[in-house]
């Protein structure tokens, strides 16, 4: 524990001409308030304020959308709350070279908003995109379904500013896509939680938008038979944007008032892809395998047709959703359980691939929705029972059990209360790389403290 008071910290933060906000409350974590709020609008401003917590020693916690604050343990001290959601320019977009930087504060919404007036994008997916933050999805470093067909977030990112511990300002990458010098510093700062840096500003290589999209829906008895039919159109190497296998629990949820897809799946906007085939979709089968395509008309007809001929013939039945409802469907499947809001528990359980449709089978009586990125072996999952078990430790240590024994690992995303379950688990070998990354870059243990893996 420090023993800076709200006193000095708010004269630190006037000396170095950051506003400072007046209500602590929404910062609070684990039922602990920061002494106060620091709310830069600038670089220069982060990176005084950085300093300022810094010269007395300072805990800082860094705050985007709040949407993934309950990611890693609680803070072991806690005294700024840095809040970057005025750091929210887009400051350069180049639509000819397929790049943007854009400030950390930027939400993922205002994002797509602006590349798309130039019928460009960049593929991320995060929950609650409105409140997710560009720094905070990339500093909490997970992927969503289009992890895919994309990569992870840091496959993006060509280039960076962040804010070191002592308040330095750091330049890594560049803006151009093909950037060789030097090393890629930017991806320290990309799932690191915040505990090596502050993401100011990152650059990414965007995409553009796709002419047609269309999602795939098959119905399967078991996610054996789903896995075949999955494994079966792989290998044909069609270039899909996610390919989702959902339990029961999980396509529930996704589907839970979307007015596209009553119960049975028969609404005017799915297509039958054989109507003979179609019987049964969404009533007795239970596993649902979702598969989104995106390209030209031509292509994305291709993929459609090899999809549902492969899930058909593993005894499944397929119906296709097009252009909007296709993206509403997986917007809704990105945002599983996280609809309104962080879930009460939500973990990423990762996989050997081979192992996929195993690891379901674990899930498929344990009250989570699950929804498994199938060429990825990562399972996303959140609570879906009534209530919370009592002893939600004992609940987390049976499943990451159960998952070891299929050489995987489980990572609670999202818990209440935040401080009730450890949420990574055992460290693995590289642990020592970590501790010494984090003594270089935070020696006096200041940013997000005690929140990553083993404590760091
Ligand atoms: C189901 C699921 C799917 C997801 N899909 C994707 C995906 O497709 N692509 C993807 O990239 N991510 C994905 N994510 C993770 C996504 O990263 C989060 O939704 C995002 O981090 C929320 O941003 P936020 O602004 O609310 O961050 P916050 O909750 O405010 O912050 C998250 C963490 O980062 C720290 N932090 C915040 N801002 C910064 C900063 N500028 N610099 C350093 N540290 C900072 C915070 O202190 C906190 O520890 C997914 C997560 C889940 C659970």
């Amino acid at each position: 524990m420090s023993n800076v008071t709200a006193a000095d910290l708010h004269r630190a933060l006037q000396d170095a001409g950051v506003a400072a906000g007046a209500d602590t409350a929404p910062y609070a974590l684990a039922g602990a308030e920061p002494l106060a709020v620091a709310l830069p609008a600038t670089v220069e401003e982060l990176s005084a304020a950085v300093a300022a917590a810094s010269g007395l020693g300072a805990a800082v916690v860094p705050w985007g959308g709040g949407t993934r604050q309950g990611l890693g343990a609680p803070p072991a001290s806690y005294d700024l709350a840095l809040d970057l959601r005025g750091l929210d320019r887009i400051v350069a977009h180049e639509p000819a070279d397929l790049t943007v930087t854009v400030q950390a504060g930027c939400t993922a919404v205002a994002l797509r908003a602006a590349l798309g007036r130039a019928w460009q994008w960049l593929p991320m997916d995060p929950p609650l995109p409105d409140r997710a933050t560009i720094g905070g999805t990339l500093a909490a470093g997970s992927a969503g379904p289009l992890g895919t067909g994309f990569g992870l977030p840091r496959e993006m990112v060509i280039g960076m500013r962040a804010v070191l511990a002592d308040g330095t300002v750091v330049k890594s990458g560049g803006n151009v896509v093909k950037n060789v010098t030097g090393f890629a510093l930017d991806r320290l700062h990309v799932g690191g939680l915040g505990t090596l840096g502050i993401i100011a500003e990152a650059t990414f290589k965007i995409v553009p938008l796709p002419q047609k999209e269309a999602t795939v829906i098959a119905a399967f008895a078991s996610a054996e038979a789903a896995a075949a039919a999955s494994a079966g159109v792989a290998s044909l190497g069609l270039p899909m944007l996610s390919i989702e296998l959902l339990n029961e629990a999980a396509w529930a949820k996704a589907t839970e008032g979307l007015s596209i897809l009553p119960e049975p799946v028969s609404a005017a906007a799915v297509q039958p892809v054989n109507p003979d085939a179609q019987e049964g979709l969404g009533d007795e089968r239970t596993w649902h395998l979702v598969a989104r395509a995106a390209g030209r008309p031509v292509s994305v007809s291709r993929s459609v047709d090899a999809w549902a001929a492969a899930c058909q013939s593993h005894g499944g039945a397929a119906a296709w959703l097009q252009d909007a409802e296709s993206a509403a469907l997986a917007g809704s499947v990105a945002d599983l359980g996280w609809h309104d809001g962080p879930p009460d528990l939500a973990v990423r359980i990762s996989v050997p691939m081979s192992r996929g449709a195993a690891v379901l089978g674990v899930l498929a009586d344990a009250r989570l929705a699950a929804s498994l990125s199938v060429t990825r072996g990562v399972v996303r999952a959140a609570w879906a029972g009534d209530a919370m078990p009592d002893d939600a430790s004992s609940y987390l240590n049976e499943l990451r059990e159960r998952v070891a024994g299929l050489g995987g690992t489980v990572v609670v995303e999202s818990r209440t209360p935040i401080d009730s379950v450890d949420p990574w688990g055992p460290p693995g070998d590289g642990f020592e790389v970590m501790r010494g990354l984090k003594e270089q870059y935070d020696p006096q243990r200041i940013l997000n403290p005690g929140r990553f893996l083993g404590g760091l």
